[in-house]
Formats: C-alpha cells, structure tokens, sequence
C-alpha cells in the first residue's frame, strides 16, 4: 500500500509531482493505453499549471502531492478527461482515489473561504498549515468536514434497511443523517433512527468510518440493537422501510460506501455469502 503523508510544504524541485487538477468537483486522468486511468504528472498538465494555484497536499511514497483548481470552461488535454469522484472508484489505486477526494475538498474549500464570513475582507492562505485568514480581523477558516453517522440496526436476525424518499433508484440502504451542533456521535445515531422511522435502538458500537467528498462528509458508521418502537417512517425523508434477513435484502448499496460494508458485515455475521 502506498504511503501519503499529508504536509503544505511546497516539495523540492525536480521531484514529480502528481497533480491533481480540479475542475468544478472532477479530477482530470489519464487512459493509458490498456485503458487504465492515471493522475497526470506535472509534465502531461504543464499546459494548465499557469492557471493554477496549486495548494501542497503532501507526499506519496515520496513524490509530491499538488492539486489546484481550473476554470470550469476549460478543456482537458487531447488524452485526458474530467472524472467524478465516485467513477474514480475501484479504477485507479486506492490510494489516488482517496487523494483525488482530499483534493477536490481542498479546492472547494479554498474556493469558498476567499472572503472573510465575519468582516468580508479578502483572505489570505497561511503558509504554515491549511488555513485561511482575514487581514483585518484575524478570523481563521479551515478546510470543514461535516460529520454525518450511518447505523445498521439488527433485530433478530434481521437489518432496518430503507428507501430514500430522494433517491430516484429502487435500492435500500442503511440510516443516514448529519451530526447537529452540540451532539455526540450516539445521540446523533439515536435522534436519527427515532426521527426517520420512530425506532429506538441500543448498544451502539463504533463500526469505521470513510471520507465521503460530497461535498465534505465524513461518514462514521456504527452498530446498533433494537430497544423499541414500531416502524413509522418519516415520509419527508423515507419512502419504505422495513426488517429485512439477508436472504430477503432488495436492492443494496454499491460497494463504495460503507453502508455498503456494513451490510457486508452483518451478512457475514449472520452466516450468508455476501453478494460482489
Ligand atoms: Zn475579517
């Protein structure tokens, strides 16, 4: 596995950066020739960097890390092509894929934090560490991160999976829903199986967790058990829901997601074969 570690000290020169160059919330790439994808170096985009304010993300086994941000009018360089995150998925190495999501918060970020939110002077980026701060007032902004948690609930044998009252697609996945000020992450798991389908749970056991650049989650799953209540779902957020055993599940989650894992999970410690 490649080693990243993350810094905002420009490297040295001569050193072959990778960079990522963001347009709007896509990454340019490469086919190679077999059809793979790659991260350009810093010759294939030579062309664009006059455009950009790169911004250091750090080293990966010892090459620089640079992204920046290009004009959304701009085309890519006869070979390449503009990618969503998510199509990054499972084509290039994971850890380009994970790098390609810190890149494109880091854009967003930069690209929304050019003024200050307290006094609206200019901001300028420090040098020293990831940050950006007002000459007049001195209020500093960081790159934010807005943490959302993601419960499997299990109740004999069986998972609470539901349907998304905005999702366009038939699939069923596991309860989702942002942290709020002022809350730990078991009662946001709490608040929000209640709210969305009126089921409280118990024995809530941190399971992992994955970025989730869209735009700037990070998503904490957990376990939890049945404590009571009956399934009434909320019908702003949940079309259906329901206690599904692995055997019964509708249509699940991409492998992507750590909903994903987490169903994986539960099948496996309920004896099944989980599904590719
Ligand atoms: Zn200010």
């Amino acid at each position: 596995m490649p080693k990243f570690i993350a810094s905002v000290t420009p490297p040295a020169a001569g050193e072959r950066p990778y960079w990522f160059i963001v347009r709007g919330s896509e990454v340019l790439v490469r086919f190679d020739q077999n059809g793979a994808r790659a991260i350009p170096t810093q010759v294939e985009v030579r062309s664009l960097l006059a455009m950009v304010e790169g911004h250091v993300l750090g080293q990966l086994d010892g090459r620089p890390v640079l992204t920046g941000e290009v004009p959304r009018d701009i085309e890519p360089p006869e070979g390449f092509t503009f990618t969503g995150i998510r199509e990054l998925f499972e084509t290039i190495d994971p850890a380009l894929y994970s790098l390609a999501g810190r890149a494109v918060q880091v854009v967003d970020w930069d690209r929304t934090h050019r003024y200050c939110g307290r006094c609206g002077t200019p901001t300028e980026r420090l040098t020293t560490e990831r940050a950006r701060r007002c000459p007049a007032c001195g209020l500093t902004s960081y790159p934010r991160l807005a943490p959302a948690v993601i419960t499997l609930v299990e109740r004999d044998g069986k998972a609470l999976l539901a349907r998304n009252a905005n999702f366009t697609t038939g699939f069923y996945s596991i309860l989702a829903g942002f942290v709020e000020p002022g809350e730990s992450l078991e009662e946001a798991v709490q608040r929000e199986i209640l709210e969305e389908v009126g089921i409280e749970v118990t024995d809530i056991r941190y399971f992992g967790s994955q970025p989730w650049p869209f735009p700037h989650s990070l998503m904490i799953g957990f376990t939890a058990r049945y404590a009571g209540g009956e399934i009434t779902p909320d019908p702003s957020e949940i079309a259906d829901a329901g206690w599904f055993a692995p055997h019964e599940f509708p249509q699940i989650p991409g492998k992507i997601s750590i909903s994903r894992a987490l169903i994986d999970d539960f099948v496996r410690r309920m004896g099944g074969e989980v599904t590719e």
